[in-house]
């Protein structure tokens, strides 16, 4: 028999943990829209050859397969490729710049370990057809406002230039060919530390000079402004990096103009990104009670839309890790943890009471409050507490009496107490508690 058991890297998601994740879904998609962003969904599976050729050395990675008719498949490995691909193919649909936001799984065929899963969701935004430093700014100050809004304490949005590193490979007298490597080395410096990545740019055949110059200037650190001063004087003679930096200093003016507070971002140039595809501004944001990893990080594109539109369309773009985010939460006790979706439970008195006591559930509903019915009359105390273990707040009886006088019996399981009051005042009652607990 086959074992009873989940796919390693997959993960169940029971009703007490799916309420904090729709609350984080509920949340992003809030601010998505309050900034105007439309939704998108793509199909989970794409052609291979879709996917293929864009990720770089994560390609590795994809699910491929081939389905009854041969054709080779495979399961998306983000949301941006997709995204990609529907710019291209529905391009007289679409008005850009156009801001869509999208939440949804991905595959990667990764190692399994805390905060890393093989199939993990996420949730997009990204503005597609504009090279407006704005764009990138509003991406970045979105991605401070849900931090914000989901209450994570201390975090950073880590931002540097992809022409920032190229421009310190290129004054390090690396050529261009090499500054590749440059990227994939430096993107391992939290992990293996300088020495680590001195190693690493060495084995790739960067002289031992050249690797720590390269070091020095990735480890720049100060404000924002400090950093980029120092960069504009070290990286002077490199056109691609002067406008690197001009353009950082365009999207930093942009996050003070749209009120994001200066401790919420910091310019680290050492800061590469893994995926390949990213052109200009790159960005993650971390947390120092989250070690392992970023919660979420993203970037500028600009060339990967004309893969398949045949032109190059300027996009940024970012991914939230709705596991990321949900895993820190639990950790760091964030968010609320509701126990159920229902404020209301309807008891059953007796056979008489049932179509009232149904029409009761109805109106509340109609009030906007969630409302769980018993399913078998019979004994009150009994109803009471399975509402109480269900942890649902209030229970509702329409006994005979009531049923005569037009009243309901409303106890609060949570503070113990009960009355007896008229049908209208006991759906307000309830309609109070539902906004005082928003
Ligand atoms: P990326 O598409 O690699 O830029 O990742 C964007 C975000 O998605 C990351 O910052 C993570 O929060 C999340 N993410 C990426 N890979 C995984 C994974 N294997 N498991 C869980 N979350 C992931």
């Amino acid at each position: 028999m086959a074992p009873i058991q989940n796919v390693k890297g997959m993960r169940d998601h029971l009703p007490a943990n799916m309420m904090l994740r729709q609350y984080i879904v509920n949340s992003l998609t809030r601010i998505s829209e309050s900034h105007g962003f439309e939704p998108l969904q793509t199909p989970i599976i794409e052609y291979a050859e879709t996917l293929e050729g864009k990720l770089g050395d994560e390609e590795k990675l994809i699910y491929r397969f081939e389905d009854h008719g041969g054709r080779r498949l495979a399961l998306r490995y983000d949301q941006t490729v997709p995204l990609a691909r529907v710019t291209a193919q529905y391009a007289g649909q679409l008005t850009l710049p156009w801001r869509r936001y999208a939440y949804g799984p991905s595959y990667r065929g990764e190692r399994p370990a805390r905060g890393r899963y093989r199939e993990f969701y996420q949730f997009d935004l990204d503005i597609v057809g504009s090279a407006s430093p704005l764009a990138d700014a509003e991406i970045v100050a979105m991605l401070c406002e849900a931090l914000t809004a989901l209450g994570f304490p201390g975090f950073v949005t880590l931002l540097n230039h992809r022409q920032i590193i190229g421009g310190i490979a290129r004054v390090s007298g690396l050529s261009e060919e090499a500054a590749g490597g440059v990227y994939r080395a430096i993107d391992k410096f939290d992990k293996i530390g300088a020495d680590g990545v001195r190693a690493e740019l060495i084995k790739s055949g960067v002289t031992p000079a050249a690797a720590d110059q390269i070091l020095e200037l990735v480890q720049i650190d100060g404000t924002a402004d400090e950093v980029l001063d120092a960069l504009a004087q070290k990286l002077a003679a490199d056109e691609r990096a002067v406008a690197a930096i001009a353009n950082l200093r365009a999207v930093l003016d942009g996050l003070a103009a749209m009120g994001v507070p200066a401790e919420q971002y910091r310019v680290v140039p050492r800061l590469a990104r893994g995926l390949s595809y990213y052109t200009g501004v790159v960005f993650e944001a971390i947390t120092p009670h989250w070690p392992e990893g970023s919660l979420l990080g993203g970037g500028r594109y600009d060339h990967l839309i004309g893969l398949f539109a045949g032109r190059n369309i300027p996009t940024v773009g970012l991914a939230f890790g709705i596991d990321r985010l949900h895993d820190v939460m639990i950790e760091l006790n964030l968010g609320p943890r509701p126990q159920t979706t229902a404020l209301a439970f309807v008891t059953l008195f007796g056979a008489e009471q049932v179509a009232e006591s149904l029409r009761l559930a109805a109106e509340l509903r109609a009030a906007g409050i969630n409302t769980l019915i018993a399913l078998e009359p019979g004994n009150i105390g009994k109803q009471f507490k399975e509402a109480d273990r269900r942890g649902v707040r209030f229970a509702l009886v329409i006994g005979p009496d009531e049923l005569a006088r037009g009243e309901v019996v409303i106890k609060d399981l949570q503070r113990g107490e009960q009355r007896s009051l008229p049908r209208a005042a006991a759906i307000s009652l309830l309609a109070e508690a539902l906004s005082e607990g928003k």
